[in-house]
This record gives C-alpha cells, sequence and structure tokens, in this order.
C-alpha cells in the first residue's frame, strides 16, 4: 500500500483516479479547491488547498510516497481560448505546477505524475484535417495552444529538470481529449463530448432534434475513455519512463461524426447547425507506439461503449436539473 496524493481530486479524472487507487488498497489523499461536483469523494481524506500557495502546496505533500499532479485551471475550448483568461490560466497553472513539485522534491516524494495535455503539439502541425500521426518528439519547434499550452510545455520542462538536477522519479503524461462520467457539463468549462451530450439530452426534450455546433463540424479529433485514461496514468507511474507519454486512441474522428455516434446513442436524428465559435486546431493525430511500448498500454474502451455511459449519465443530470 503507497500513500498517494491526487491533486485536482474535486474534478472529472481525479475523481476517477482516486477511486481506482483506493480499489488498488492505497492510501489515497485528495486535494482541490473544491470537493467532487457530481458525487463523493472515496478518498481517505480530502483537503481543500489552494495550490498556488506554497505552504498549502507543502502541506499537501506531507508524508506522501507519489503525487499525480492534475491540478490545473481549465477547460473545453470556450475556456481555455478566453483571451480574457490567459493570464489567469498562466499564472494559476505555473503557481500550482512550481509549488507542488518543488515541495514534493523538498520533502522526499519519491515519484511524481505530471498530467499535460496534446495542446503542447504546434499549432502549425495541427492546421488540417488529415495529418500524419505526431511522435513525442514532434512537439519542436514548439507553437503549443495559447497560453495553457505553453504553461503544460513548461511544466513538463520543469519535471524534467527536477528528474535531472534532483533525481525525482518524474513521469510526464499527454493526454488526448477524455470524457466519461462525472465530467463538467454545462456552465463553460465543459469539453466536447459532455457539452454535445447536453445539447442532444436537451433538444431531445424539447422535441426539435437540432443542436448548434461551434465551427464546421469537420475538425478532428481523438477521444479516450476516463477509465483507459486513469488506467494509463497509473501504468505511466509505475513505468520507467521519463519523457513525455502520449496517451489517447487511434481512431480519428471528426466533430461532425462525434454528433452522429451521439445522436444514434439518444436514439433520434439530429439536424446539425454549424455556427461561429471557439473552434481550436483543425486537426489532431498522435502517434501511440510510445505508450504500447513502454507501458503495454492502449485504450479498451470504444467510442460507442463510453459515449453510451457518457450520454446516460448527461441525460440524469440534466432531467434532475429540470424537475428540481
Ligand atoms: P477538472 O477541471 O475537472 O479538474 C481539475 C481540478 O483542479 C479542478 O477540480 C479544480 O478545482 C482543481 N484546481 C484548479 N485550481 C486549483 C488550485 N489552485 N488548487 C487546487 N486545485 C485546483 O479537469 P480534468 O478534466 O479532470 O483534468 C485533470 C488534468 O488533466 C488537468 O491537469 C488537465 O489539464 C489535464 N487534461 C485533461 C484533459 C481532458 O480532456 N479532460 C485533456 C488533457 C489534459
Amino acid at each position: 500500500m503507497k500513500r498517494i496524493l491526487v491533486t485536482g481530486a474535486g474534478g472529472f479524472i481525479g475523481t476517477h483516479l482516486v477511486r481506482s487507487l483506493r480499489e488498488q488498497g492505497h492510501f489515497v489523499r485528495g486535494v482541490d479547491l473544491k470537493l467532487p461536483s457530481w458525487s463523493t469523494t472515496q478518498a481517505d481524506e480530502f483537503w481543500l488547498l489552494d495550490l498556488r500557495e506554497h505552504t498549502n502546496a507543502r502541506t499537501a505533500v506531507t508524508g506522501i510516497d507519489q503525487v499525480y499532479a492534475l491540478a490545473a485551471d481549465m477547460g473545453g475550448m470556450g475556456h481555455i481560448s478566453n483571451p480574457a483568461l490567459q493570464a489567469p490560466i498562466m499564472y494559476n497553472n505555473t503557481m500550482i505546477n512550481f509549488n507542488t513539485l518543488e515541495s514534493a522534491r523538498r520533502m522526499g516524494v519519491s515519484r511524481y505524475l505530471f498530467v499535460s495535455s496534446v495542446c503542447v503539439y504546434p499549432m502549425y502541425k495541427l492546421d488540417q484535417e488529415q495529418i500524419p500521426p505526431l511522435r513525442e518528439s514532434d512537439v519542436y519547434p514548439a507553437q503549443p495552444q495559447g497560453s495553457y499550452g505553453w504553461e503544460k510545455l513548461q511544466a513538463e520542462h520543469l519535471c524534467r529538470y527536477y528528474h535531472q538536477s534532483y533525481g525525482i522519479e518524474t513521469r510526464i503524461a499527454r493526454l488526448q481529449n477524455t470524457y466519461g462520467s462525472l465530467s463538467a457539463w454545462c456552465g463553460g468549462r465543459e469539453k466536447a463530448p459532455a457539452a454535445l451530450c447536453r445539447k442532444i439530452v436537451e433538444a431531445k426534450m424539447a422535441g426539435t432534434h437540432r443542436i448548434e455546433i461551434w465551427g464546421d463540424g469537420k475538425a478532428t479529433r481523438s477521444f479516450m475513455y476516463v477509465d483507459d485514461c486513469v488506467r494509463g496514468l497509473q501504468a505511466l507511474m509505475e513505468s520507467t519512463a521519463h519523457e513525455p507519454v502520449t496517451l489517447g486512441p487511434d481512431r480519428v474522428i471528426t466533430i461532425d461524426q462525434l454528433v452522429d455516434i451521439i445522436a444514434q446513442i439518444a436514439g433520434i436524428e439530429i439536424e446539425k447547425v454549424h455556427v461561429e465559435g471557439p473552434q481550436g486546431v483543425r486537426g489532431r493525430n498522435f502517434d501511440h507506439n510510445r505508450a504500447k511500448t513502454l507501458l503495454d498500454w492502449q485504450p479498451d474502451v470504444s467510442l460507442e461503449q463510453g459515449l453510451k455511459v457518457t450520454y446516460d449519465w448527461v441525460e440524469q443530470q440534466v432531467m434532475e436539473v429540470n424537475s428540481a
């Protein structure tokens, strides 16, 4: 049994990761600004701490063997591409990441896994729908996506240098879009899968069968179910990989195809109305050979299976709000 800290334990992936680590018999401390929004936490202890404060980060890592560093100011495109939020996102995430890693090494944490994002990949290589799969090393020359992407790349380097200078065992996971139950589905931080599930639930309930989609629907993405993500993070933590590892499925689809799959799950035909809105990069496609080789990991939940669980959960949330 290890003593494990999950930062961002009140968030989407953190909630699922805490559950999984507890099921394996570990002692888990969760830290976040808030408790989980859509469930109770399964952490042994849950501390409400703002990791932008150095003393809080010191408190958080005290007596801990391993840290999963998930805490971040983040959200969907509507959040991370908002011009007014670029400075706060950079400031908040820099403070969280510098404080947490520095505290971890001072307090003798043995392993530290930083959760990065595919937003670190250069925007000039993602400017078309069909692109060749990018390997981890293709992140250079750098042009990450907005302050969120720059800060993630900076924190990756911080991990690399902390390993080099201090010997702390650092791990870096670059996540593709991750979806599932217990994620934000309204309020401005929701990402495409949950947002589209909500729109389709509402269109079905209203009988309009018509939804608005940001952009022309042709941008390409891959989507990873949260259980696969959590399994990948743990495999990475237990590995010897110091270099970044991109986690996600090989399957690439368009946003319109994502809508079609969700509409099929909902059992309705959907009229897609493409409107102006934040869209992010044009295409995404990543090579996952490093994860397959070093971690013996690949996703095993299909998009149809994962979206069914997600859709049912979002539908339940919408119905509860409407009946309240
Ligand atoms: P989330 O927003 O649900 O969780 C992040 C949590 O961090 C939130 O609960 C938030 O309250 C907490 N937090 C923010 N500021 C904090 C602070 N100052 N002190 C303590 N806690 C703070 O997001 P998520 O989807 O669960 O993402 C988890 C991690 O995975 C993040 O680092 C994110 O950048 C990364 N990631 C997620 C995805 C995805 O598709 N969900 C993709 C790539 C990377």
